[in-house]
């Protein structure tokens, strides 16, 4: 089945149907060419009022009154419907992003089902406790703590992994009884509006699941996280949005979920297993065109394994394919769009004017045919800058790394710490002392041991210091999603 939707323009999806948004149609544009795919109906707060009326309406309806075992099983029945229809999701997300193929039909696709698979399993796992206790004449009492949906939640999604990310905050969030209004990255509208489809073709009750299009501030972002009548925000983007966000948030004194950016390093100790750390370190620096908020920009090296291992990275690198995302020998696809590639074009210039040695990339790349007008990046590498450079500290978000090498093992650990942002590290050893001993030391949400993205979807996922405010994931996911209510009974 292909998708019903329009061709000319993308509607907004409000208590189980399609409709314009009243604001003014915006442009999406697919990056391999940038050509415009078709034109998108923004938003206004009156339609973002709709939609989160909807929302609240569903969790007094139908939706409010399943069982666990019953939203359960629509989840499942979500998971099912979109590997079902693989195919639409995989062009919708592709003409998006760029991202290829290969990419798209491993992770992005598959992960969006099987985040509905993972928390239908939470939606089973919900438990309460109890306490005992007694009152002051000798009496039994008993505390009867329960779990109860938040309300209306508000998701505010990037661009980078957009149904992926999405879902991974949809997911827990029905699961646990809420509904939830969407916002998906004004770059990446496409999935988040194909799943209406997919929520009506499995029944899941209408206003559970809305979408509404546009911007930021000033459009239907803000217009979200300022409505009264949604209850909580979770948000996935760069942490300066993260603090206009909060600021926001604030005022109602609504609860938020972060995962913002990063500075993600990695270290390669000297006993490390150079082929792994190497073949990792591409992956992990270049994966979606270094367009993952877990990729790797900073890497430090022992001394005694710098050279070799700078050698096998530039080799790696200069091995990427870019190119068409249908193709399959396409390793990397463009970055998101014609702005971005001007900001990432401006890091790496910045770099050289810092004095970066770069050995790989800082030439243009040379497309063929339409692709001529793509936003396509030269995988970068750079060494020779000093930590406090500007391109050692701030997030680029492309398809560059900086190597450095190191002496000791607490100075790698001190100089991987030395950043604002505290997302995820990877390292590489065979010294299981060694790596219980840096992975406590380091200040992040997750440590990846002589691994990369390497993602069981029980754990808890964020990160610490400015790169996010909670966890989400598994059980972990009950903090945001419920609210615990105490019930005190004398017997
Ligand atoms: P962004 O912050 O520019 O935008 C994210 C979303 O927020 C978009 O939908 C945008 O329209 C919306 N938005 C912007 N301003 C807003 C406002 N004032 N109020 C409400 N909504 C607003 O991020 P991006 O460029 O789409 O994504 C890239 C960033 O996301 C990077 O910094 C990356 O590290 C981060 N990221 C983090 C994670 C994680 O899990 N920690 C995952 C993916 C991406």
């Amino acid at each position: 089945m292909t998708t019903t939707l329009p061709k000319d323009k993308l509607p907004l999806f409000i208590n189980g149907a399609y409709v314009d948004g009243r604001g003014q149609l915006f442009d999406d544009v697919n990056p391999m060419n940038g050509q415009r795919i078709l034109g998108v109906t923004e938003a206004t707060a009156d339609d973002v009022d709709d939609a989160v009326q909807a929302a609240k309406a569903a969790l007094r309806g139908p939706w409010g009154k399943l069982t666990d075992q019953e939203r359960s099983r629509l989840l499942l029945a979500i998971a099912d419907e979109i590997d079902r229809r693989q195919d639409d999701f995989l062009k919708a997300e592709i003409d998006d992003t760029g991202k290829p193929l290969s990419l798209a039909s491993k992770i992005d696709i598959p992960r969006g089902a099987a985040n509905f698979r993972a928390f239908a399993d939470l939606a089973l796992r919900m438990t309460g406790e109890t306490y005992e206790m007694q009152t002051p004449d000798g009496k039994r009492a008993l505390n009867l703590i329960s779990r109860h949906p938040v309300g209306v939640v508000g998701v505010i999604c990037p661009w980078n992994l957009p149904l992926l990310l999405m879902t991974w905050k949809v997911a827990p969030a029905l699961a646990c009884g809420n509904t939830v209004v969407v916002k998906p990255s004004e770059e990446t509208p496409h999935t988040a509006t194909l799943l209406g489809e997919v929520m009506n073709a499995v029944g899941v009750p209408k206003g559970v699941y809305n979408v509404v299009h546009g911007f930021g501030p000033g459009s239907a972002g803000e217009a979200l996280v300022q409505h009264p009548d949604v209850d909580a925000i979770t948000f996935t983007g760069e942490s300066a949005t993260g603090t206009a966000i909060m600021k926001d948030a604030a005022n109602l004194l609504k609860p938020v979920s972060f995962e913002l950016g990063g500075k993600n390093p990695a270290i390669v100790f000297d006993d490390a297993d150079l082929d792994v750390a190497i073949a990792t370190g591409l992956r992990s620096v270049f994966a979606n065109t270094g367009q993952v908020c877990l990729c790797t920009e900073r890497i430090y090296v022992h001394r005694s394994l710098f050279e070799a291992y700078v050698e096998g990275m530039v080799k790696g690198a200069e091995q990427l394919t870019l190119g068409d995302p249908w193709q399959s020998t396409t390793t990397t696809g463009p970055l998101i769009s014609a702005e971005h590639h001007a900001k990432v074009k401006s890091c790496v210039k910045l770099a050289k004017e810092e004095g970066a040695e770069l050995l790989c990339g800082d030439v243009p790349v040379n497309m063929k045919g339409e692709m001529q007008n793509g936003s396509y990046f030269c995988p970068t590498i750079a060494v020779g800058l000093d930590d406090n450079a500007r391109f050692c500290r701030e997030e680029v978000f492309g398809p560059i790394c900086h190597i450095a090498p190191f002496d000791d093992d607490d100075e790698a650990i001190a100089r991987a710490n030395d950043t604002e942002y505290g997302l995820c590290a990877s390292i590489f050893t065979n010294d299981l002392n060694r790596a219980h001993r840096a992975s406590a030391a380091l200040d992040v949400g997750i440590t990846w041991v002589n691994n990369w993205f390497l993602r069981d979807l029980r754990t808890p996922f964020g990160g610490s210091k400015r790169s996010g405010i909670g966890r989400e994931g598994g059980i972990y996911s009950l903090e945001f999603y419920t609210e615990l209510k105490n019930t005190c009974l004398t017997l």
